[in-house]
Parts: structure tokens; C-alpha cells; sequence
């Protein structure tokens, strides 16, 4: 495994692959790593000649009063696992590389991540944006591998990709999830053994949606209220939102569910901020709840 921490080591290395002809398929990441991540990794090394992976805890897409300073991070481990994988190229650049004195540009979407995720937590997705395109076009990857687990970021990169004409595919994988359907997150470790109990309120107020989509109930409003319902019944969780949006252009869905959706929730159980979501298909019912467990 090749590492680079600078823009320039990174641009050297994906050339000189580019020159022998490889393709490069890249998974950004904030590291702490586990099996939702490593996922991603794996997609993009079996559709790719090369798989480069990044770590970067991201200071511009953190509030002032977010969890930055307390993120986890164990980069000997994270290696670790990399190596593991075959990764061939991992990018660790240090803040001083991505945002040196003077840095005054940044990169906005303006539509798809106004509300949701973009509602309660301003100017993340815009330190997202800029973010990844300081990465697209450092690595300048053929593909680029993002989790369905942030269902609105995925999207607004979709959305930045065929705005600003990048040349890169953007793929969207499928949550991971714990055996009893809490969704991997670096973040479930602030939870403690009771927090982590009640964190599985996210994943089941998805499933009991997604049961009762499964039976044929297409109304919004009584797929939203039985999701919030749940969730906000459980103890020790205080639900940020719950919404239901089209899946590609994530516009509300005010009243049946005729397209592929979107139900998406954030909450905070103790220290953390959890999101969830699962996607309702009314064209195919199977690959709705089902599959997503
Ligand atoms: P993060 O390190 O949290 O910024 O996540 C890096 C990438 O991994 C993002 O594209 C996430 O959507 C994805 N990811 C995080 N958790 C999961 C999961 N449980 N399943 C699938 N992808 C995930």
C-alpha cells in the first residue's frame, strides 16, 4: 500500500497508474474504519485496476458545536485493515495540506441539501462538497464509492458531479448494518451498552415503516407517523427529524408514494447523533424493506 499525505504525492501516484493505463476507483472516508466502509473498499477494488482509499476527518463540514475535537480516529488500525483489503493507494492528507493559509474557496449545492441533514446541521454539505472535489480532483478517480447510509450526501455528490461535469461515476452502496439493525457508524462509539440498546430505535422505526409500506399502505403521512411514532416513544432518544423524500431528487413526498423514496431519520441518543434511512420502492416491493435488513 502506497500512502501520500499531500495533494501533490496523491496526483503523482494516480498518474503514474493512469499512464499504465489503470482505472482508479476511490472510497473517501473519515477513517476510524469498519465493515460499512470496508464494503465500499472492496466494491471498488474488484471494479477497479486500482483501489485508493481516504482518510480525512473533514474540519469544514463540522458545526461549531459538533463532535470534530472527539471523533474517533486510530490510523494504525485503520491501516491495518486497508492492507488487509489490497488497498493499493491510501490518501491521508493533514488539514494543513487540504486548507493552507488563505484558503477561500469553497463548493455549495443549493437544492437537494437544503433540508434534511442540511436543515440542522448548516454549511455541512457545502464542506462536503468542497471537500470531495479537493479530493476528486486530487486523485482524479474514474470511480467514487459512498455509502447509502448518508442517503442526502450521496445524492447532493451525484447532483455535484453532473452540475460541475466531472468525469468521475459516482456509486452508491448499500448500509451495513449490525446483526440486530443498528446501522455501522464510527459514531456508535460515544453509545454506551445502554445507549446502544436504544440507539436500535433508528433501525426499527425504519422497519416498521417499511412492514407497513410492505402492506400496501402508500399514504406519506401514515408512513411518517408510524416511523415517528416509534421512534419517539423510545426512551432516551429525541428524534431530530423524520422525512420522506423522493430518492433522486429528495423532494418531499407530500401525500402517496407513487417513486422509489427515501425515509430517512436523525436522532440523538446521548452523546451522538444518529442517522438511518431506508428506501421504499413501490415498483419493487422486495428490494424495499427486505433486502435493506
Ligand atoms: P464516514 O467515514 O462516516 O465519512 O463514511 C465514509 C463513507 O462510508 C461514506 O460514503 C458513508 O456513507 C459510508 N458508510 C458509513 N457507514 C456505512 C454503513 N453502515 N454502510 C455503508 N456505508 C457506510
Amino acid at each position: 500500500m502506497q500512502i501520500a499525505a499531500t495533494p501533490e504525492q496523491i496526483r503523482a501516484m494516480g498518474a503514474r497508474a493512469r499512464m499504465q493505463g489503470k482505472s482508479i476507483g476511490l472510497t473517501p472516508t473519515m477513517g476510524f474504519l469498519h465493515e460499512g466502509h470496508l464494503s465500499l473498499v472492496r466494491r471498488a477494488r474488484d471494479e477497479n485496476d486500482v483501489c485508493a482509499v481516504s482518510i480525512f476527518v473533514n474540519p469544514i463540514q463540522f458545526g461549531p458545536n459538533e463532535d470534530l475535537e472527539g471523533y474517533p480516529r486510530d490510523m494504525e488500525r485503520d491501516m491495518a485493515l486497508l492492507k488487509q483489503e489490497g488497498v493499493d493507494f491510501l490518501y491521508t492528507p493533514t488539514v494543513e495540506a487540504m486548507y493552507g493559509p488563505g484558503f477561500s474557496v469553497t463548493v455549495s449545492e443549493n437544492r437537494l441539501s437544503l433540508g434534511m441533514c442540511g436543515a440542522s446541521r448548516p454549511g455541512h454539505f457545502d464542506g462536503v462538497c468542497t471537500v470531495v472535489m479537493k479530493l476528486f480532483n486530487a486523485v482524479r478517480p474514474d470511480r467514487a464509492y459512498f455509502g447509502q447510509k448518508d442517503f442526502q450526501q450521496l445524492q447532493v455528490i451525484r447532483k455535484m458531479t453532473q452540475d460541475m461535469d466531472m468525469q468521475v461515476e459516482v456509486v452508491g452502496c448499500p448500509i451495513v448494518r449490525e446483526p440486530d439493525g443498528l446501522a455501522m457508524s464510527s459514531r456508535n462509539t460515544y453509545l454506551s451498552q445502554d445507549e446502544r440498546q436504544r440507539a436500535l430505535a433508528l433501525s426499527r422505526s425504519l422497519f416498521e415503516a417499511s412492514d407497513l409500506f410492505g402492506r400496501g399502505e402508500r399514504r406519506a403521512r401514515a408512513i411518517l407517523d408510524g416511523a415517528f411514532d416509534f421512534l419517539n416513544s423510545a426512551q432516551g432518544v429525541e428524534p431530530e427529524y423524520v422525512d420522506l423524500r423522493d430518492a433522486e431528487t429528495l423532494e418531499t413526498v407530500a401525500e402517496n408514494i407513487a417513486k422509489r423514496s427515501v425515509l430517512a431519520v436523525a436522532a440523538r441518543v446521548g452523546p451522538a447523533r444518529l442517522i438511518d434511512n431506508i428506501l421504499l420502492d413501490p415498483h419493487n416491493t422486495e428490494a424495499s424493506g427486505g433486502a435493506a435488513r
